[in-house]
């Protein structure tokens, strides 16, 4: 996507009320200038801006300090810093500890994003983690792209509702997608697919969003109750993870036809 298009695209968001943007996936910092001209654009526009990074480019304490300013003196609110047993394969821990310190030293708001299936296999990146009393928030792998063909142990969830707040997500080609993630990996529906923005615009694609009553019930009753409403036994539930729970009940075309019937009505209603 060419700088123009993508501050045309950010100045159309503003105006259909949009208050922040994540940059995210692939790896922003790939095109730095551009970044920062976005940066200050959603600045000037009051638009809450994050970067997700995985810190390829903090090679050193300084390369890292002298990134991180210049992303402050074009208004970036936050980085979030990726960081797994993964990603560390190809970009070293420390180049996440000088991104933290940068950011410490800048006065800019981070966290690390700690991706973990929770194994003990995660146990001494945590403990790196604390070690450097670095700020981090731990962030279950959604096992879709990439991750779809990592080994993954059965678990028993709680029995929560599983809401979820559905943030749109573009895509380089302009593609919008109702959900962050893991909601362009549905290949047999694509039921979170709003359209492009080649053909629509952004307030239509939104529009989309929110008018759709199943999408609205993914964000007020949870996936836990649709599943429920949907003939899920509690005790196959709680065996799903949050967005695989989301696969069974969206990417299969006969359940996606009955639940598109019911969130016009039976679903509504359907209390515990
Ligand atoms: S739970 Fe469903 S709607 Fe939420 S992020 Fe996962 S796939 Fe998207």
């Amino acid at each position: 996507m060419e700088l123009a298009q993508a501050q045309e695209i950010i100045i159309e968001m503003a105006a259909a009320g949009v208050s922040g943007i994540s940059f995210t996936a692939g790896e922003p910092f790939i095109y730095f200038q551009d970044l920062l001209e976005l940066v200050a654009l959603c600045s000037r526009l009051k638009m809450y801006t994050r970067i997700v990074t995985n810190s390829y480019w903090a090679k050193s304490p300084e390369q890292a300090l002298e990134h991180v300013l210049s992303l402050k003196q074009f208004g970036l609110c936050q980085l979030r810093l990726s960081y797994s047993r993964w990603h560390q394969q190809h970009v070293s821990r420390e180049n996440v500890l000088n991104a933290a310190r940068a950011c410490k030293v800048a006065g800019i708001s981070y966290f690390v994003s700690f991706v973990t299936d929770f194994s003990n296999e995660d146990d001494s990146y945590e403990q790196f983690l604390r070690d450097n009393i670095l700020m981090f928030f731990p962030e279950p792998v959604i096992y879709a792209g990439r991750a779809e063909s990592f080994g993954r142990d059965a678990i028993f969830t709680d029995y929560q509702d599983n809401r979820c707040a559905m943030n749109p997500y573009l895509t380089p080609d302009l593609t919008m997608y109702a959900c962050c993630d893991a909601g362009s990996h549905f290949k047999t529906t694509d039921f979170f697919k709003l359209g492009s923005l080649k053909n629509e615009s952004i307030k239509q694609l939104f529009e989309k969003s929110e008018s759709c009553q199943l999408f609205n019930a993914i964000r007020s009753l949870g996936i836990t109750t649709i599943a429920s409403f949907a003939g899920f036994k509690a005790r196959d539930i709680v065996t799903y993870r949050k967005c695989e729970l989301c696969r069974q009940l969206f990417d299969s075309p006969e359940m996606l036809k009955k639940l598109k019937i019911a969130a016009e009505g039976e679903l509504q209603q359907w209390t515990r």
